[in-house]
């Protein structure tokens, strides 16, 4: 199918966004990378009268340290990050989890903030937000919000955004040397969405893991925290029996949704392979930075 006609607007600053979105209200819809909207549009599930093309606004762009956060603009692409030796020195999750979004070709256009505001429940960055404490900067007519990851993502597809905002930048706090990162999920093919995957972050001394962080991807209608069985972990001693315990505690937690493919039995079965795998992989030793 094709997508129903529409006008079109490139707008060079954020005053003109907000300018074409005060204008034309929910007749708008805001183009990033358009590798998600793209499609919805040539599905016709979606019929915006103009799109307004993020691609030439500064204030949406930079990949820095600032201060004591990552600081990623909303434009910045998978690519970008995948490139980024900034991203390969401080936030070494990000650059776990970007192979597995979707085709380098994807990759290059697709963005951050776009991945973000779409809040789709198997997506990697998301769930990544979530599990190093990110926060999203949303700006509208009334000033900017800061909105932790935690609750910005509300539902299926739905987030705190409000229709008259803009996500400008997410930001993520720099950790200490001790934190250790691990990512991994399962998918039919390389490159599909996530049947089920986690995002684990923790400070790890010898083989105890402190300041646990869970994320978890694919298995519910939205990206999700376990924070009981991050209790269950917090500050002990990894053993077999602290494994099992843990993944108890992941079965009664973890709110898992059956989707085409998979029943939710599946899912929380797969969610246990998963935390075994991440558990391993924090509690390697190379994994601990020295
Ligand atoms: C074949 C294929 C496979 C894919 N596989 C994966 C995958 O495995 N994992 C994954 O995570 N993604 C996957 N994607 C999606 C891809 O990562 C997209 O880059 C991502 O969904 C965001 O798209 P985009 O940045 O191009 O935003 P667009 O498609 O341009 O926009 C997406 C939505 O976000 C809104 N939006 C965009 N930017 C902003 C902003 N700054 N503020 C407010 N609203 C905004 C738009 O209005 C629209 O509603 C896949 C895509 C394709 C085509």
């Amino acid at each position: 199918m094709k997508a129903p006609a529409f006008a079109y607007a490139r707008p060079r600053n954020l005053n003109e966004v907000f300018s074409l979105m005060a204008e034309h209200g929910d007749n708008a819809k805001l183009l990033a990378g358009g590798q998600t909207l793209n499609a919805t549009l040539n599905m016709r599930l979606s019929e915006p009268g103009i799109l307004v093309d993020l691609q030439a606004v500064p204030e949406l762009k930079g990949l820095h340290i600032k201060g004591d956060v990552l600081h990623i603009g909303a434009m910045v692409t998978h690519t970008e990050i995948e490139d980024s030796p900034l991203v390969a020195q401080h936030m070494p999750l990000l650059r776990a989890a970007v192979p597995h979004i979707a085709h380098r070709a994807i990759r290059n256009l697709g963005t951050f903030g776009g991945s973000i505001a779409y809040g789709d429940p198997a997506a990697e960055w998301p769930t990544c937000l979530l599990a190093l404490d990110g926060v999203v900067l949303a700006r509208g007519p009334q000033g900017e919000r800061r909105i932790p990851a935690q609750d910005f993502f509300t539902g299926l597809y739905s987030t705190e955004l409000q229709e008259d905002e803009v996500i400008v930048a997410c930001e993520i706090p720099l950790k200490s040397g001790k934190r250790a990162f691990a990512f991994d999920e399962l998918a039919r093919r390389h490159g599909d969405y996530a049947v089920v995957g986690v995002a684990m972050t923790a400070d790890v001394q010898g083989n105890t893991l402190r300041d646990v962080r869970l994320a978890w991807l694919g298995a519910a209608c939205q990206p999700l925290r376990s924070q009981r069985t991050e209790a269950v972990l917090e500050g002990q001693a990894m053993s077999e029996g602290l494994l099992a315990q843990a993944l108890q505690c992941l079965k009664q937690e973890l709110p898992t949704e059956a989707d085409l493919t998979h029943s939710a039995a599946t899912k929380s079965h797969l969610a246990g392979v998963m935390l075994k795998r991440a558990i391993k992989t924090l509690t390697q030793p190379q994994a601990n930075p020295a």
